[in-house]
């Protein structure tokens, strides 16, 4: 190679890890939740569950996008990417991404990644997918996967808030999934919702892990006061506080942590501290 063509090759810069893409539709939930969906690049494949980086340029425009890992809540058929964001006074994304409009440009990374899909779970009867905040959204997905149905009888996605306020999606896993053309059928009968707020008066009251370990949760469902490891498989999502005592609670009833690498009993992801 000619000094020159070594010089211009040395020049070319790599590729971004991400691409801009245009935002479809946005939905303001609260004044601190918000969902919105954004153009999905043709090329751009993801297993339901995974999450991905999300971001957007430096205000001046010259220095490094701000970039965050989100979890997409479309499942992995669907053309558009939709994502259920927090909006953090202060935090250097999402006081900005909150006031994203339709036609706008997000950043988008090219590898999503994740361990809270069906592929690290060995098989099982019921699937239980536990989120708190922000963390229902890996659920939206997986919910919506025919997968999902034919791999597990039975279905409960839990959502733990601290409003009613902020329980969203709660008419899409109450009804509008039950329509849904493609697994709107299969999940009838099969898919529970469990909402439980925190600090507000609600019809079921209190942390997710306290139900559990009060065994609240369980007769609410009909089911034996124990998680089985020949037969029930978990996915955790959100704060790391929920998921150190779910995840602590579920091994002590025999069940073990898997991972893309060895298929398991349960998977997590923390989505934020606190
Ligand atoms: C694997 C993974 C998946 C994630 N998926 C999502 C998602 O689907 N939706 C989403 O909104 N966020 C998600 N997050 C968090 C996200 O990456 C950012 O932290 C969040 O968007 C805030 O960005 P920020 O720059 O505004 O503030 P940051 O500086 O990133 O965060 C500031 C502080 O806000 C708190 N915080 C951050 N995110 C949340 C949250 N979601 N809920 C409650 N408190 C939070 C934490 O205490 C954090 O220290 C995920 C994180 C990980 C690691």
């Amino acid at each position: 190679m000619s000094e020159v063509a070594v010089l211009e090759r040395a020049h070319v810069a790599a590729p971004a890890p991400w691409t801009p893409q245009r935002v479809r539709s946005v939905r303001r939930w609260t004044d601190h939740l918000f969902s919105f969906a954004i153009d999905r690049p043709e090329d751009f494949r993801f297993r339901s569950g995974e999450f991905v980086m999300i971001g957007l340029p430096s205000l001046d425009g010259a220095g490094k996008p701000t970039l965050r890992a989100y979890s997409i809540a479309s499942p992995s058929w669907s053309d558009e990417l939709e994502f259920f964001s927090i909006r953090v006074e202060d935090g250097p994304l999402t006081s900005r991404l909150v006031d994203i409009r339709p036609g706008d440009e997000v950043l988008l990374g090219n590898k999503p990644t994740g361990t809270l899909v069906l592929d690290a779970l060995k098989a099982g009867r019921r699937l239980f997918l536990i989120g708190t905040g922000t963390g229902l959204a890996p659920w939206l997905s997986v919910t919506r996967d025919p997968e999902t149905y034919e791999r597990f009888e039975q279905v409960v996605v839990t959502h733990t808030v601290r409003q009613v306020a902020d329980l969203a999606y709660r008419d899409f896993l109450q009804a509008e999934l039950f329509d849904d053309p493609l697994v709107g059928e299969v999940a009838q009968g099969r898919l529970t919702y469990y909402p439980t707020v925190t600090r507000e008066a609600f019809e079921r009251p209190g942390r997710i892990t306290d139900r559990i370990r009060s065994g609240a949760f369980f007769d609410d469902l009909g089911l034996e006061r124990r998680f089985d490891p020949a037969s029930d498989r978990v996915m955790l999502c959100g704060s790391t506080a929920m998921i150190r005592e779910v995840a602590a609670l579920l091994e002590s009833h025999g069940l073990s942590e898997g991972s893309n690498a060895e298929p398991g009993d349960y998977v997590l992801e923390r989505a934020f501290v606190g």
